[in-house]
């Protein structure tokens, strides 16, 4: 589907489903309607998807000795890059992940830069 062209981080995640409103619940004890990456996906691309499993951009996911699998400071700095030539036709949906209560993002969220070219 795609083609890597760039890639500052070389750091991903494909085990973490997107973050929903539950996590948000039930690990942060946050009871209000947290923004999260399934509405965001979901409502900009008009569905109604149950569970939506992403590429986890720049997401820095370990998998320790003892089998257990933690979510570490991203090893991403502002203006990395991860630059993909899409080689099909695709439908993206793009969320900038609003998870500040962990080490996922670094304990606060920022703004992300998507540029789509036509070639
Ligand atoms: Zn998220």
């Amino acid at each position: 589907m795609f083609e890597v062209i760039e890639d500052d981080v070389k750091e991903y995640d494909l085990l973490h489903p997107c973050c929903r409103k539950e996590m948000y619940e039930f690990f942060y004890h946050n009871e209000e309607n947290h923004s999260n990456c399934l509405d965001n996906i979901n409502t900009n691309m008009r569905e109604e998807r149950p569970i939506i499993h992403p590429l986890n951009v720049f997401m820095n996911t370990q998998i320790n000795s003892d089998g257990s699998i933690s979510v570490e400071k991203p090893l991403s700095r502002a203006g990395d890059r991860l630059v993909l030539k899409v080689l099909m036709n695709v439908r993206i949906g793009i969320s900038a992940c609003s998870v500040s209560e962990s080490k996922c993002n670094g304990e606060k969220c920022t703004a992300i830069k998507v540029i789509v070219e036509d070639s």
